[in-house]
């Protein structure tokens, strides 16, 4: 596998006072170029301490993470690392720095000493990847927080970051702007080869993901395909998780007898497996 983030045999542990607690323990996981990641898990489970850990935010208690090959703990390197795998949190408002859309999406790059012009052709590009550039002189404050999320996304494209790690960035939005966010994502992912890694607890976001990964207890309890994770009803269930209600249907009518194939997610897939399954029943 082409890996961009490699963590190996990770273990995170917060001290207080006398206590230390692991949120993260012993977690390896590779993390292919250009794929487009989901991880799921309940409150607690040690999702936000490992994001933070993709990018050198936090560095390991034990073990490693490789970005592109290079350390975490290099302090040479932390720049290089930050600008490689970009970051977008929860609140929309605690993102945005500038009055002005343009300014805060030039703020990331003029950081890291680019020439201006080539600022300008970024930032542009930036908001045209993320379907913002017609508010380009708008101030943000005005802007939905699906928009502001996307101002801060942009932020990210304009330093040419190869991985996007998001955490729970559509917890605060209504669901047009979660859907905005959604799509956008895939976009970048399609369009650019953007490497996503996606922490959400809503169930449906992770439905078009190349791999779903399921932490619970500071570990992976599982690694699959949407559709196949989906499926484990009974595992969704013991670490919290709500189940997608098209999965549980499917999932009642096979205990109770119905031939239905259960990794049908979609509505319209779950409805055809019902008819199919009733269609054989009357024959
Ligand atoms: P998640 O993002 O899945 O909700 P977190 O990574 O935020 O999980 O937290 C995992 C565990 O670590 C939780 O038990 C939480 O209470 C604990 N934790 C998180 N942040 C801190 C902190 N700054 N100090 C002490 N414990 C923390
Ligand atoms: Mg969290």
């Amino acid at each position: 596998m082409d890996s961009i983030i490699s963590v190996r045999n990770v273990t995170y542990e917060y001290k207080e006072d006398e206590t230390v607690y692991a949120a993260v323990r012993n977690l390896s996981l590779e993390i292919e170029r250009g794929s487009f990641t989901v991880i799921l898990g309940h409150n607690g489970s040690g999702k936000s301490t490992l994001a933070k850990m993709l990018n050198g935010l936090n560095k390991p208690t034990s073990g490693d993470v490789l970005v592109d090959g290079i350390n975490t703990r290099d302090e040479k390197t932390e720049i290089e690392i930050k600008r490689k795998v970009g970051m977008v949190f929860q609140n929309p408002d605690n993102q945005i720095i500038a009055s002005i859309v343009e300014e805060d999406v030039a703020f990331g790059p003029e950081n890291l000493g680019i020439a201006p012009a080539e600022i300008r052709l970024r930032v542009d590009e930036a908001l045209k990847a993320v379907d913002m550039y017609e508010f380009k002189n708008s101030t943000p404050h005005h802007l939905s927080g699906g928009q502001k999320q996307r101002i801060a996304i942009a932020g990210i494209i304009a330093m040419e970051s190869e991985c996007l790690v998001l955490d729970e960035p559509t917890a605060m939005l209504d669901p047009k702007g979660r859907a905005e966010i959604i799509d956008t994502l895939h976009r970048l992912n399609r369009e650019k080869g953007i490497t996503v890694v996606l922490i959400t607890h809503y169930m449906e976001e992770a439905e078009n993901a190349d791999r779903v990964i399921v932490m619970n207890d500071g570990g992976i309890i599982a690694d699959a395909l949407p559709e196949i994770i989906f499926s484990d009803v009974e595992m969704l269930k013991s670490v919290g998780l709500d189940v997608p209600q098209t999965a549980e249907l499917l999932y009642r009518l096979k205990k109770i007898g119905f031939a239905v194939d259960t990794h049908a997610l979609s509505v319209s897939g779950a409805a055809g497996e019902i008819i199919k399954a009733l269609n054989s029943e009357e024959k």
